[in-house]
């Protein structure tokens, strides 16, 4: 199961896991729906993508 689900539409990345309903995961197109290779925190934001305020936290 992949961890980090990317949306190419805003350029967020979303833990699935920590998902919250602020998310709006299921709005996600499926076209814009991107998976990261590793699945990583790190390889989201090699390819840009900023990490969501609501389920992943940061320090
Ligand atoms: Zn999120």
């Amino acid at each position: 199961m992949a961890g980090y689900l990317g949306n190419k539409s805003d350029g967020i990345v979303h833990h699935l896991a920590e998902m919250t309903k602020e998310c709006l995961i299921y709005h996600i197109k499926k076209e814009n729906k991107m998976y990261f290779t590793p699945d990583t925190l790190t390889q989201a934001k090699n390819k840009e993508f900023v990490p969501c305020k609501y389920c992943i936290s940061e320090t």
